[in-house]
């Protein structure tokens, strides 16, 4: 039997970030800074309250929009920390992850053709995403020196008579920018002037440093009802493994995307959604420890990979530093498999972040103090003898 692949998936690559890992799966005594995901468990009374939920019989599907309970636990932590107010019950669905929630809001949102703005260097998903959902993925660059911020003006230029929505993800994975709010007035006013939909991933809007409030575009005049807010518990809350995300936003993307959401997933875990009341409801102290040791963390990650002599933006937000190391006479792709072989440590090359950002690479400081100060004397000395 010939096997017949659709040719949409063909187009799409495999995700650089899995490719680089199968490699350092393969050797041993490699300290990663590559994975982006929290080195802490969930904190123990969100695990117990899973515990719980199952010790009562709760192991059921939900309604496919998610847990009504959960649901008015969402509404009331959006309401508080992102000063948006949605309503519970008709204006939030709960999915599998943030990465669930990005897909249908692209499905329900697009026609074949239309564009999708976002900024780079991003997140791996968003372009095979888009591609997926039958869009054109159209990329702006942003740049270190402007200290990754998305110019409101480069996204009015790149506006076209196809472009339908704008993505965005601040703080960004991996380049931890964050928008400065004038930055995110002027860029709210040209979405509203051109009519475009917003999907906006904040799903690192605890992690951010320097005393920086998170600031949402969804709160900016105009905008909540053009936008999608996407948030999940994976990161600030170190959930990762239990695929809870949760969309906010208009009534009528709300129930185009539960359309796909019910017939693709039916609903979120049911063990998922009774741990993430607990963790809306009363994670606060525990997000706020974690949040304190990724500061700590970043602060001396950066310093040590300036006084190696690499250029790094320091980041505002989320767990992530993205250096430039083409000073080094490097390429991000070189670099990486050189520290990785030589020195065995283990840092994602830019160029799985966009295509523009073939001088960078990605560590994260979701690893602990001792291991990251361990690889940072590793690739001191890596680039001491470049
Ligand atoms: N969005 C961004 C910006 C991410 O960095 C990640 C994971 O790394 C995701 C979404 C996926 O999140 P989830 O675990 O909620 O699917």
């Amino acid at each position: 039997m010939s096997v017949r692949i659709a040719d949409v998936v063909k187009k799409i690559p495999r995700s650089g970030i899995r490719d680089f890992f199968e490699i350092v799966q393969s050797m041993r005594d490699v300290i990663s800074l590559g994975i982006g995901e929290p080195d802490f468990a969930t904190p123990w009374h969100i695990r117990e309250a899973a515990i719980y939920s199952l010790e009562r019989g709760r192991t059921g599907y939900s309604s496919n929009l998610g847990l009504p309970r959960f649901r008015c636990a969402i509404a009331a932590y959006i309401k508080e920390n992102f000063k948006v107010t949605y309503e519970p019950l008709t204006e939030v669905l709960v999915s599998v992850g943030v990465s669930e929630a990005i897909d249908i809001a692209l499905r329900a949102l697009l026609n074949p053709g239309d564009e999708v703005l976002y900024h780079e260097p991003c997140y791996v998903s968003y372009s095979p995403s888009i591609l997926l959902a039958g869009g054109v993925a159209r990329p702006i660059s942003t740049r270190w020196e402007d200290d990754f911020v998305l110019k409101a003006a480069d996204v009015e230029s790149a506006i076209g008579p196809r472009t339908r929505a704008l993505l965005l993800n601040f703080p960004t994975n991996p380049s931890g920018a964050i928008m400065p709010a004038e930055e995110l007035g002027r860029l709210a006013a040209i979405c509203v002037k051109h009519d475009l939909v917003v999907l906006t991933d904040e799903i690192y809007s605890e992690l951010t440093y320097d005393g920086q409030p998170h600031v949402s575009i969804a709160a900016q005049p105009g905008m909540k009802e053009r936008t999608v807010l996407l948030h999940g518990l994976s990161k600030a809350f170190a959930m990762t493994g239990w695929r809870i995300g949760f969309a906010c936003g208009p009534v009528e993307i709300i129930e185009a995307m539960m359309k796909i959401h019910q017939y693709s997933i039916l609903c979120a875990p049911r063990m998922g959604q009774e741990a993430g009341i607990e963790a809306l409801e009363r994670g606060k102290a525990a997000v706020a420890g974690m949040k304190r040791e990724y500061e700590m963390r970043r602060n001396v990650i950066v310093r040590s990979l300036n006084d190696m002599g690499l250029k790094c933006f320091k980041p505002r937000g989320a767990f992530y530093v993205f250096p430039k190391v083409s000073d080094t006479g490097l390429s991000g792709h070189d670099f990486s498999m050189r520290l990785l072989h030589e020195h065995k440590v283990a840092v994602v090359p830019g160029n799985a972040f966009g295509t523009y950002c073939g001088d960078h690479v990605r560590c994260s400081y979701a690893t602990g103090l001792d291991q990251i100060k361990i690889a940072m004397e590793r690739m001191a000395e890596f680039v001491g003898s470049l």
